[in-house]
């Protein structure tokens, strides 16, 4: 593979090939876009077949960040990390040590988090090299689990989405299907029975959903009748690519709005497709930023309420992302591209004005470089 070529295909900044004999470290870190800020992004160990799987991961995750950052209005830039490497078998404090001291000598322009294959444990060894880690535990001052955060953000957008099909925002009485009953997945129910919403929930693992019946009073549904139910609302909580050829002609539901990640099996089809059967989707990367929401606040000193009340502004850019799809007869989630892009284009041309210091307002103690 080309790198150079690869990185040229989306204008990334930079790629870091990270190499440790003695502590077993093959890792890249990609950072896409800094425009708004140092880049932030989760550091993935996942087991790839081959270096070009590993690269094309990292380039692709890293861009997905950019616009996440950019469309959720933080000032944050693109970036991810890979490690190649089993998370069941090949896990050490020397590997992640070995990695955090790359993070270090990338002195701020890459911060790094957990992300799938990886943990609260791992950051804490990538944490005793560098200062440029979130997704620590509450212990030592982090963050701890995000899903309340993010659950508090979809339900937020939710809201929105369902004002934009019926003209208010309220969720009384409306019905909602959640697929997967885990950490964000309980928590919107909680969220949406206290105002009095119908829920319905399904997940593989029953008492899970047992849990939730128990606790909050919602209707438990078989894994695989979750996209038939008559409801107004769906919300895939669980998994990605499901919202696809098998799955849309089932769809009862006039929205969707859900915690999971890259829900569109293909997004330019996908997404067309729902635009044309007139249902309201609420794009996946802007719906559930409160879990990148969460941790960019660990970095200028974490305050739970203050995350918790930043998420609720998943209302406001959800509500701007509809308007643009309106107006530029677009799905939502090429809207929410455009509005991502947007804002890049727009605080590219105001930061061509020189300043001694950044300013004050958005000088944590860490970024005061
Ligand atoms: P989780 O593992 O706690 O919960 C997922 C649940 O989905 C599990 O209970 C699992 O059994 C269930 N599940 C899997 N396949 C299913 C299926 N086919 N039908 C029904 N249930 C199924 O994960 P989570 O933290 O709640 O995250 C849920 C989704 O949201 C994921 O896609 C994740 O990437 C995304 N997300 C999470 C956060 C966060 O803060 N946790 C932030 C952003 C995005």
């Amino acid at each position: 593979m080309k790198v150079f070529e690869a990185m040229a295909q989306h204008n990334h900044e930079e790629v870091v090939f990270c190499h440790d004999q003695d502590a077993g470290l093959r890792a890249i870190i990609a950072i896409h876009d800094t425009t708004l800020g140092p880049s932030l992004g989760g550091a993935r160990m996942w087991p790839y077949k081959t270096e070009e799987e590993a690269l094309q991961d990292v380039l692709r995750l890293s861009r997905g960040m950019t616009y996440k950052a950019a469309a959720a209005g933080l000032n944050l830039g693109g970036g991810k990390a890979v490690i190649i490497g089993d998370p069941q078998a090949q896990k050490s404090e020397m590997l992640f040590r070995a990695f955090g001291r790359f993070v270090e000598g990338l002195a701020g322009r890459y911060i790094t988090a957990e992300d799938v294959g990886t943990e609260v444990r791992d950051m804490e060894w990538v944490r005793m090299e560098t200062q440029w880690v979130t997704g620590i535990s509450e212990a030592l001052g982090g963050s701890g689990d995000p899903s309340p955060v993010t659950a508090r953000g979809v339900y937020h957008g939710m809201k929105a989405a369902v004002e934009e099909a019926f003209g208010s925002p309220s969720l009384r009485g409306k019905k909602v299907a959640i697929q997967g009953a885990g950490h964000v997945g309980y928590y919107l129910a909680e969220f949406l029975t206290q105002e009095k919403a119908k829920v319905f929930i399904s997940d593989l693992r029953p008492q899970k959903v047992e849990k939730a019946v128990l606790q909050l009073g919602v209707t438990a549904v078989e894994p695989d009748k979750i996209f038939d139910v008559e409801a107004e609302v769906f919300a895939p909580c669980a998994l990605g690519a499901i919202i696809n050829d098998e799955t849309i002609p089932r769809f009862q539901f006039r929205i969707i709005a859900g915690g999971a990640n890259n829900q569109l099996k293909d997004e330019k089809r996908h997404g067309k497709i729902l635009k044309e059967k007139n249902l309201v989707y609420a794009p996946d990367y802007v719906i559930n930023a409160g879990g990148l929401i969460n941790v960019a606040n660990e970095i200028e000193g974490y305050n739970r309420e203050k995350a918790l009340k930043q998420a609720e502004e998943i209302y406001p850019i959800l509500k701007q992302i509809f308007e643009i799809a309106r107006r530029e007869d677009v799905p939502t989630n090429v809207a929410s591209d455009r509005l991502a892009e947007r804002r890049l284009e727009q605080l590219a041309k105001l930061k061509r004005m020189h300043l001694l210091k950044t300013p004050k307002h958005i000088r944590g103690k860490r970024y005061d470089w």
